[in-house]
């Protein structure tokens, strides 16, 4: 009995495997379709200032035209399968692109995130690329902010740093992404040159309730100590929004406030001016 338990649980998992492996490669080839037939694009999140209530900036999203994968999976493909390279290039010079447009249309134009992967540290000449691809687009290095995520950081901490502060040199800050949903640590603050950490929905869910918000309190206020600035993302009720300004946080990103939009309605409901503040 014993046995047979096993042999099922092991067909089980074979099938799983397999079916992951063909899950993969379809994910594989759409990802290369999009990337050979300009199916990739950008929607952009506000991250709205909790004191002021207007937009202090807006994270860079990517998303595959005509195709519903989600983008953890597809990000998680291309870092498995040598694209993310390609992608992080294209995302970059996208949000830089984009950055330009608003500029050139007379916006008061705020710093886009654009997040990036720690494997992109194997794309040798990457900051080089930023650096030329803001001054093609005459865009000043304190538009961006490049978002890295802390669980992968830890994977080679010392080239991490190198990497980091070679960002950091050509005048773009650093934000430490979901913050608080692996293994998060204090020592981040004082290893990595980040300017903003993210707290990760996971902990926002967690912890922004009048019970537990004094933790988020005081994670404030340690990072404060270190002048990091402080962005709770995943943010859905007044509720949680109220707690985390109350406790501290700079700034908060979530569905409460906005999903990730469309260009042409960040323009329409964040750029234009006098309608921006949106409490
Ligand atoms: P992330 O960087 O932590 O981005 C935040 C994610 O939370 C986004 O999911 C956003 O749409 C979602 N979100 C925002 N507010 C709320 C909310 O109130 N409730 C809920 N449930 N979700 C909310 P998205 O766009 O699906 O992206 C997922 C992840 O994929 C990102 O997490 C990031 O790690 C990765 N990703 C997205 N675009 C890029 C990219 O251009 N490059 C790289 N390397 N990774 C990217
Ligand atoms: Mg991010
Ligand atoms: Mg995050
Ligand atoms: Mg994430």
């Amino acid at each position: 009995k014993q046995s047979s338990r096993n042999i099922t649980n092991y067909r089980y998992f074979r099938q799983h495997m397999l079916g992951d492996i063909i899950e993969i490669n379809k994910i594989s080839e759409l990802l290369n379709h999009s990337i050979e037939n300009d199916g990739l694009r950008l929607l952009y999140q506000p991250q709205i200032n909790s004191a002021t209530g207007s937009a202090d900036g807006f994270e860079a999203l990517l998303r595959l035209m005509d195709v519903n994968i989600s983008p953890p999976d597809f990000i998680s493909v291309a870092e498995g399968r040598g694209m993310i390279n390609i992608i992080g290039r294209w995302v970059f010079e996208e949000a830089a692109r984009q950055i330009s447009e608003w500029k050139r249309k007379g916006f008061a134009v705020k710093p886009v995130a654009v997040n990036m992967s720690v494997r992109q540290i194997d794309d040798n000449g990457f900051v080089e690329f930023m650096e030329k691809t803001l001054e093609g687009y005459g865009v000043e290095p304190e538009y961006i902010e490049i978002e890295i995520t802390e669980n992968l950081l830890f994977e080679d901490t010392k080239r991490a740093v190198v990497f980091l502060n070679k960002i950091k040199d050509i005048g773009v800050s650093l934000a430490l992404d979901d913050f608080g949903s692996g293994f998060s640590s204090i020592s981040y603050l004082t290893r990595f040159p980040v300017d903003k950490i993210k707290y990760d929905k996971s902990l926002v869910d967690q912890y922004a309730n009048i019970d537990k918000c004094s933790v988020i309190q005081k994670l404030n206020l340690l990072a404060g100590e270190f002048n990091i600035k402080t962005l709770a993302e995943g943010v859905e009720t007044r509720e949680q929004f109220e707690l985390l300004r109350d406790a501290g946080c700079h700034a908060i990103q979530g569905y409460y406030f906005s999903k990730p939009l469309e260009p042409e309605d960040v323009e329409k409901n964040f750029l234009k001016g006098a309608g921006d503040m949106i409490f």
